[in-house]
């Protein structure tokens, strides 16, 4: 291919690799630019204080590359256009997207933007393969299978985990038997083909079949995901999509795709790492699933025996204007009703009446890291008040009042015994020591992990049933006085 008589989307970074001059200079300190952003970023999302600059200086990061990428001479004529209806159509979905998608389905669009970034390299790894491979090396094939594998893999794996993120699969670990046989041979035949196409390139129908072979293992390795491990796994797809962008950048001589792609992969990779240290997990677990589990997850809604307490919002305001302290324990339930604000209004006027208010926050709490820490900043909630679980949990037997509000896994006790459960061995917020539990949902349903909670029955809990946002709001007023002021 000559890159300098044309260009299409897929070529711009080989071209890039090929500018020359000064004008190629400048490109090449435009990407050493975007590679420092890239990892400003990274470093100042570490701390809620700094993600805001986080987050501004990837976005500078991404349009420098962007541009720079976009300046090189080679792109001509069938290159603009084809770069100009990418960019027309990414931007006509991508702004709804923005717009339109709630915090709540914001984990099961990231892993949307996920798939798709790997489906884009996995197809350049392809069309490079075809367009190349009478030219390339044993090395450069084995980096395009992995690419491939990679890309492959990613995607199905994350519209697997979106699936089950937006409960349109079952979240529970779907396992059989074997299951881990089947998925090394899976992964041993991309490996075979690879080895293969790397002593026969001219086979080339065997690329379109290492890509398919990719996406079943994506869907072989997240099927028999569930329950805790599933944060986590989200983590790893993320390392695996920055590995495979680095391995393109290799393939396409891009520098910058190389320093973004290993960036992105080993964020994942020590995200991974952490989460899986911090929520006890096993790694291999998360890596592959369904270790020993076949026969371990039968823990079903129904098994906990026992009697269920309900209070009304006046009931439960009235021990709250009673008690010293107060933790509230937020959960996917309050990011659904969007309570936060009204969360916020709760605390100021318990705080008035001199009740201590702090917040428990649970590391998987919700559908992504982070989750609840977002969500309640942006009701302005102090930084300060938000206690982690490890800081919190000692504190529990001196809380006189514990609000669960729409959480449910992160304060299941069966976390701690319950060797059959997809939580078990996850460290939990230890909500049943306190003096008295209220917990707010709306049904007796489980949450993520499908199993029953037996926090639920325990004799100092009490439920307030309804829709967080609602039961919040009529708490606020009944805490408030404000209800019997105008004789509601
Ligand atoms: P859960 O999913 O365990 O429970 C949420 C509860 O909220 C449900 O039981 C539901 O009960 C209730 N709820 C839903 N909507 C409302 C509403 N409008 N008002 C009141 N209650 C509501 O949430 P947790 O935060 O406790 O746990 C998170 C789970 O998600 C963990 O299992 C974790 O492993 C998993 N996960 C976390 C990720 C992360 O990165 N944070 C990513 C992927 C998975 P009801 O229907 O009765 O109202």
């Amino acid at each position: 291919m000559n890159a300098l008589t044309f260009a299409s989307v897929t070529d711009v970074p080989t071209i890039v690799a090929g500018a020359s001059g000064l004008r190629g200079h400048l490109i090449e300190a435009a990407y050493l630019v975007a590679a420092i952003g890239f990892g400003l970023s990274l470093f100042w999302m570490n701390s809620a204080k700094s993600a805001r600059r986080g987050v501004l200086a990837g976005e500078l990061a991404f349009a420098i590359a962007i541009i720079a990428t976009l300046a090189h001479p080679g792109i001509t004529g069938r290159g603009w256009v084809l770069i100009i209806i990418a960019l027309a159509i990414g931007t006509v979905i991508g702004i709804p997207l923005g717009l339109k998608v709630p915090m709540t389905a914001m984990p099961e669009r990231i892993a949307l933007s996920h798939a798709f970034g790997a489906l884009a390299v996995g197809c350049v790894g392809v069309a490079h393969y075809f367009l190349e491979y009478r030219h390339m090396g044993k090395f450069e094939i084995a980096v395009i299978g992995l690419e491939i594998l990679l890309g492959g893999l990613v995607f199905t794996g994350s519209l697997m985990a979106a699936g089950k993120l937006h409960e349109m699969l079952p979240q529970r670990p779907m396992v059989f038997r074997g299951q881990n046989y089947v998925n090394f041979a899976l992964i041993g035949v991309g490996v075979v083909i690879t080895f293969y196409l790397m002593f026969n390139p001219s086979h080339t129908w065997l690329v379109p079949v290492l890509a398919v072979l990719a996406m079943l293992i994506g869907v072989a390795l997240i099927v028999p995901i569930g329950g805790a491990d599933m944060p986590t796994v989200i983590a790893l797809l993320n390392s695996y999509a920055g590995l495979s962008a680095a391995a393109l950048g290799l393939v396409l001589n891009n520098k910058l795709l190389i320093v973004a792609g290993a960036l992105d992969g080993t964020a994942g990779l020590i995200l991974a790492i952490i989460m899986c240290r911090a929520m006890n997990r096993s790694f291999r677990n998360v890596m592959f699933g369904a270790f020993g589990a076949v026969d371990e997850v039968t823990t079903a809604d129904g098994e906990v025996q026992g009697q269920v307490r309900s209070a009304s919002t006046d009931e439960a305001a009235e021990i709250m204007k009673m008690a010293r302290s107060v933790v509230i324990v937020p959960g996917y339930g309050m990011a659904v009703a969007q309570a936060q604000h009204k969360v916020r209004e709760l605390a100021d006027i318990l705080e008035a009446e001199g009740v201590d208010v702090r917040y428990a926050i649970h590391p998987v709490a919700g559908r992504m890291p982070g989750h609840m820490n977002v969500l309640l900043a942006e009701a302005n909630v102090p930084y300060d008040q938000l206690i982690d679980m490890d800081d919190i949990n000692s504190d529990f037997p001196q809380v006189d009042v514990v609000l669960v509000l729409g959480a449910n896994d992160v304060v299941n006790p069966a976390a701690r015994h319950s060797k059959g459960s997809p939580i078990y061995g996850m460290p939990i917020l230890n909500v049943d020591q306190a003096q008295c539990i209220m917990v707010v949902k709306r049904s007796m349903r489980s949450g993520f992990a499908g199993i029953e909670n037996e926090l639920f029955f325990n004799p100092k809990t009490l439920m307030v049933f309804g829709d967080a946002k609602k039961v919040v709001g009529d708490l606020a007023l009944d805490v408030s006085g404000e209800r019997d002021a105008v004789g509601l």
